[in-house]
C-alpha cells in the first residue's frame, strides 16, 4: 500500500467507491467488504498473518463507512480531498499564516506577494478554514495559509 504512511486514509478507495459514488451503493459497497473481512466470518483455514489483515481491513471499513455515511463528516473528508488535489495541481512555494499576509481594508482581502511579482489574493470568507491553499494571479505557484488561532 502506497498510502500507509498518510496520516488519513482513501476513505473512498477503501469501500472501493469515488466522491461520486451514491450512498446506497456505498452501503452495498461497506455491507459486502464488511462481511467478507468480519472477524466472525472468516475460515479456519485463515493464517494468523492473513487474519489479522483481515482485522485491519475490517476496521478500516468500518471507519470509512463511519466518515462517508455521515453527510457532516463526507462533506469534511470531500474538501479535505479537494485540497489535496489542489496541492497537487499546483506546486506548494510556501508555507504561510495570514500574520505573513497584507490586509488590504479598500478589497477585503489578504495579499502576499509572490516570488514572479504576482499576488496571492486570499478573499475574507475563506479565511473560516483552517488551511486553504491559494494560488498565485499570474503563475503557477501557490502557497498554503494556516490559519493562527
Ligand atoms: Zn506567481
Amino acid at each position: 500500500m502506497a498510502s500507509t504512511n498518510s496520516p488519513q486514509k482513501d476513505w473512498y478507495s477503501i469501500l472501493g467507491a469515488s466522491p461520486s459514488t451514491d450512498i446506497q451503493e456505498l452501503k452495498q459497497k461497506y455491507q459486502k467488504l464488511i462481511l467478507m473481512f468480519h472477524p466472525d466470518k472468516q475460515r479456519p483455514s485463515v493464517s494468523e498473518g492473513e487474519a489479522e489483515k483481515h482485522l485491519q481491513r475490517f476496521i478500516d471499513v468500518d471507519q470509512a463507512w463511519k466518515i462517508l455515511s455521515n453527510k457532516e463528516s463526507r462533506n469534511e473528508y470531500n474538501l479535505h480531498l479537494r485540497a489535496c488535489e489542489l496541492k497537487q495541481i499546483w506546486p506548494v512555494d510556501a508555507h504561510i499564516t495570514l500574520k505573513d499576509m497584507n490586509w488590504d481594508s479598500d478589497a477585503e482581502c489578504y495579499t502576499y506577494s509572490c516570488r514572479c511579482g504576482g499576488e496571492f489574493i486570499l478573499d475574507k470568507v475563506d479565511t473560516q478554514e483552517v488551511e486553504t491553499v491559494v494560488c498565485c494571479d499570474s503563475c503557477s505557484l501557490s502557497v498554503e495559509v494556516q490559519k493562527v488561532t
